[in-house]
């Protein structure tokens, strides 16, 4: 059984966090340190660590997760003037919470988006 993260405690309530949207499949709420005017975490309501646990069953409630987050996009006026969604996946991809999850980030001009190497 992988291990059970912050995220499961917010999809639970059992913890208080700003919770925009949720459903029987995903949990949408506003990241504690936001990068950007509008920073919301959509994620599976089911505990997948990281993109690599993925499994075919899984394809529904990963697409609903981007259903989920263009409607929120357009909730938060954001859709038209644009946004980034990611997903970060363990170490070099800069993964802090293994609980899959789909950042949405918009407001400003987002710039690169990958950081040059120095
Ligand atoms: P990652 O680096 O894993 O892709 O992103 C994890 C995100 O979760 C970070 O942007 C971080 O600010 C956010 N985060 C971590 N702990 C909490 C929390 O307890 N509540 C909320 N709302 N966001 C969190």
């Amino acid at each position: 059984m992988p291990t059970e993260t912050i995220f499961s405690k917010i999809i639970r309530r059992e913890i208080p966090s700003d919770i925009v949207y949720q459903d029987e499949q995903v949990t949408a709420f506003r990241d504690i340190n936001p990068q950007a005017p509008v920073h919301i975490l959509v994620v599976p309501n089911k505990l997948i660590p990281t993109a690599n646990d993925v499994v075919p069953e899984d394809e529904p409630v990963l697409g609903h997760m981007f259903v989920v987050a263009a409607r929120i996009a357009a909730q938060e006026g954001i859709a038209e003037s644009g946004y980034r969604l990611l997903v970060n996946c363990n170490r070099d991809g800069g993964q802090e919470v293994y609980h899959l999850h789909l950042h949405i980030l918009g407001g400003r001009r987002l710039g690169p988006m990958v950081m040059r190497q120095s």
